[in-house]
């Protein structure tokens, strides 16, 4: 049973709009409740010009922290004092934490969570080994990037549909990004080891990316950073083409645990099966 509210009770949130459907309430209070931390995990759907406004309120140390999501990453950066490589690297926030000096520190750990994805689902894989193709140019796509580069790729190929957003993703990461437009997917498939989409095509229920996955190599892993639907058309045509797969609710899960452990000051527990309740409560 969830431990009691105290005097001490430790408040951490997502900030998002809309967030009612986020899962991240669901993953942190059960980790909170195996672990017997008195802490509380809560959603804010702050106004969608009024972040700043939202941020300062909490300067004061009221919560110890806030995981941020759309539309709300880009500014997450901006509103902060101390700003973590990585989260300067993908030009987006996902995690924010309130000093006590009421100093705001911004971090990304997207990154961590898409490497977490990959070594979970296709144990083996290499971000080194060779190229890897990224689908969409957004804030996702640009962590996604900047973390698969620090990992070693030698090579990213970012794939998307207006191309003047894959050059400027391109040339903010540099050497070892590559842009390319849409329509040559074919050709930016060749010879990778992973094409990963990082686009919102797909997303409930809209039509999936239009894409010649048969084109990437039989051994390719294939990931989508969507989770809702858990199987998204793009991953339903890699299971078709024999394709090892990756979904978007192993990323939130890895994602989340590095915040976690900077809200709570502690390791998420092992022994509780967030990925289950999950899906539960995607209805799989
Ligand atoms: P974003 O900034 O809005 O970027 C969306 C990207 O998708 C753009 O590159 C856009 O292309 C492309 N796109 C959208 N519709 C398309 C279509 N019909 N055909 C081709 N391209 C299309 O979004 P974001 O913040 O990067 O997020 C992208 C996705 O990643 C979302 O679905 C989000 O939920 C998911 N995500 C998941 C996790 C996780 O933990 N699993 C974490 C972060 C994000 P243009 O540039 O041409 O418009």
């Amino acid at each position: 049973m969830k431990p009691p509210i105290t005097g001490r009770t430790i408040v951490a949130g997502v900030a998002g709009n809309p967030v009612a459907h986020s899962l991240s309430p669901l993953i942190h209070n059960a980790w909170l409740e195996a672990a017997g931390i008195d802490g509380v995990y809560v959603a804010f759907a702050p106004d969608a010009d009024r972040f700043e406004v939202f941020v300062d309120a909490f300067r004061s140390g009221a919560i110890r922290g806030l995981n941020v999501t759309t539309p709300f990453k880009e500014v997450a950066l901006s509103v902060a004092e101390v700003v973590s490589p990585r989260a300067e690297m993908a030009a987006a926030a996902n995690l924010l934490t309130f000093g006590t000096d009421g100093r705001v520190s911004a971090d990304n750990t997207d990154g961590i969570g898409l490497l977490g994805a990959l070594a979970a689902q296709a144990p083996g894989f290499d971000p080194k080994a060779g190229p890897i193709a990224v689908l969409g140019a957004g804030g996702a796509a640009r962590g996604a990037v900047a973390a698969l580069v620090a990992a070693g790729a030698p090579q990213v190929r970012i794939v998307n549909r207006t191309l003047a957003r894959a050059e400027a993703v391109a040339g903010a990461v540099g050497a070892g990004a590559v842009a390319c437009p849409l329509d040559a997917a074919a050709e930016a498939f060749d010879g990778v080891t992973a094409v990963i989409n990082a686009t919102s095509a797909g997303l409930s229920g809209q039509p999936g990316l239009d894409v010649p996955l048969e084109a990437a190599p039989e051994t390719a892993v294939i990931m989508d950073m969507i989770y809702k639907p858990l199987e998204t058309p793009f991953l339903a045509e890699a299971r078709k083409l024999g394709r090892r797969t990756v979904d978007g609710l192993e990323m939130l899960i890895r994602q989340a645990e590095p915040s976690f452990q900077a809200f709570y000051g502690a390791a998420p527990p092992a022994d509780v099966d967030v990925r289950a309740l999950a899906m539960k409560a995607l209805g799989q």
